[in-house]
């Protein structure tokens, strides 16, 4: 060592004739696990004649732990003799900041892979840019097939809520993309490659630099268990729990939906007919209340044998049951309900070796447009049936 500058002694903490002359001392400044690193760097530079570099720690005598950063550039001098000089710098500081940055970026990464969210990063197009392994777990793919799928793909497919198709467009990362704005909650089926839709909550937050959108992290919970067993509790409200048919809320649903139908396609036609067993009483009272409910069971699996998938079964009451029968004219319908009146007679009920025998009567009306709500049709089929049952039971009458 040539020369330090004063500045020296409050680097170091040593006297600038310690430094200059005090090799030893000078070396047991640095940390030992930084000396080897230190000596490789200048032996290399001193090799190749060329900048030296380098960052290490040293302690000073007082105890002081320092970052310093070294820079030396070598120089040829007139009598030939190669000399170094440069500067070292206290960058403490900066060492701090850097390493205390590394420690809160590795929190958050080890954050979000061990979150059970999903978290998947898009870029400002749109592009899915990253994942967390819950993220792939959920949607059961790996990471590279994940990157390889752009929201456009065939292969997956979007749903809102209601199961209508969800544009790729609208797909909250997407709409985070254009508005810039956070979009939160958004319930979302994904069906993908052929696979059972998977049902999420998802969150899309934009991410800003300098105020530029640098992108947008969706995260998301898989909440098809919920969502399957809200689809099944819906299901069982309107589902009479003895027969499987419709009850009578679920009934007067489809019906409502048909009536709409109508009103917005005048030129069609479609049936309802109301059905209730005769003397059910009877049954009830010779056979037990057992018996009586099995011959509710088979009533309504003969209707269900008489119609077709698109007609709606509904137990409406005790022993009372409604059939809509979409696009069917009046003259058809009363076939139909003459088909499965024959029908139920001519099946008698075998219920602990014992023949039980069961016939209905049968309202029947068309749903016309001067009606003025799904009720209306109810109330003309329920006359048409009362008529039924004055002429003496097990007929159909239109009403
Ligand atoms: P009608 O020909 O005039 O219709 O005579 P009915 O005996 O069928 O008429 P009513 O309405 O007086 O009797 C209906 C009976 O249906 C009374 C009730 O005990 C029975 N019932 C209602 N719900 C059930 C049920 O879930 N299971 C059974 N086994 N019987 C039921
Ligand atoms: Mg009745
Ligand atoms: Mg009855």
């Amino acid at each position: 060592m040539l020369y330090f500058s004063p500045g020296v002694e409050n680097l170091l903490g040593l006297t600038l004739d310690q430094a200059c002359h005090d090799r030893r001392r000078l070396r047991q400044c640095v940390v030992s696990q930084d000396q080897q690193e230190l000596s490789d760097s200048v032996e290399a530079a001193v090799a190749q004649c060329s900048e030296w570099e380098h960052e290490y720690r040293i302690c000073t005598p007082a105890g002081v732990t320092k970052w310093l950063h070294g820079k030396a550039t070598p120089k040829l001098q007139a009598d030939g003799r190669l000399i170094w000089s440069g500067m070292l710098t206290d960058v403490s500081a900066r060492k701090r900041a850097e390493a205390d940055l590394q420690a809160s970026e590795e929190g958050l990464r080890s954050l979000i892979e061990n979150v059970q969210q999903g978290v998947i990063y898009h870029d400002p197009q749109g592009r899915i840019a990253s994942a967390n392994p819950a993220a792939l777990a959920i949607l059961g793919l790996r990471l590279d097939q994940l990157l390889d799928l752009s929201s456009s793909d065939p292969r997956w497919q979007a749903l809102r809520e209601d199961g209508s198709l969800l544009p790729a467009e609208q797909q909250p990362a997407m709409q985070a993309i254009k508005t810039g704005q956070a979009v939160r909650n958004v319930i979302m089926g994904l069906i993908l490659l052929d696979r059972e839709t998977v049902w999420l909550q998802v969150n899309a937050i934009p991410s800003f630099k300098n105020g530029q959108l640098t992108g947008v992290y969706a995260s998301f919970e898989d909440i098809t268990e919920r969502v399957r067993l809200a689809s099944e509790l819906r299901l069982q409200a309107s589902t009479d729990f003895l027969t499987g048919a419709a009850n009578r809320r679920g009934f007067m649903h489809s019906l409502s939906r048909e009536f709409e139908r109508i009103q917005r396609h005048p030129g069609l036609q479609s049936c309802v007919l109301m059905l209730d067993l005769d003397h059910f009483k009877k049954v009830n009272d010779g056979f037990g209340h057992a018996a009586g409910d099995a011959v509710l069971k088979q009533v309504t699996y003969l209707m269900k044998l008489e119609t077709r998938r698109l007609d709606a079964i509904g137990r409406i009451g005790g022993e009372e049951f409604a059939l809509l029968l979409p696009d069917t004219a009046r003259d058809e319908a009363l076939l139909l309900a003459n088909r499965l009146r024959e029908r139920i007679e001519r099946s008698p009920l075998q219920f602990q070796q014992q023949s039980i025998p069961t016939t209905v009567s049968i309202g029947c009306s068309l749903i016309e447009l001067f009606d003025s709500n799904a009720d209306a049709v109810m109330v003309r089929a329920d006359k048409a049936l009362y008529q039924a049952k004055r002429q003496g039971r097990n007929q159909a009458m239109l009403g």
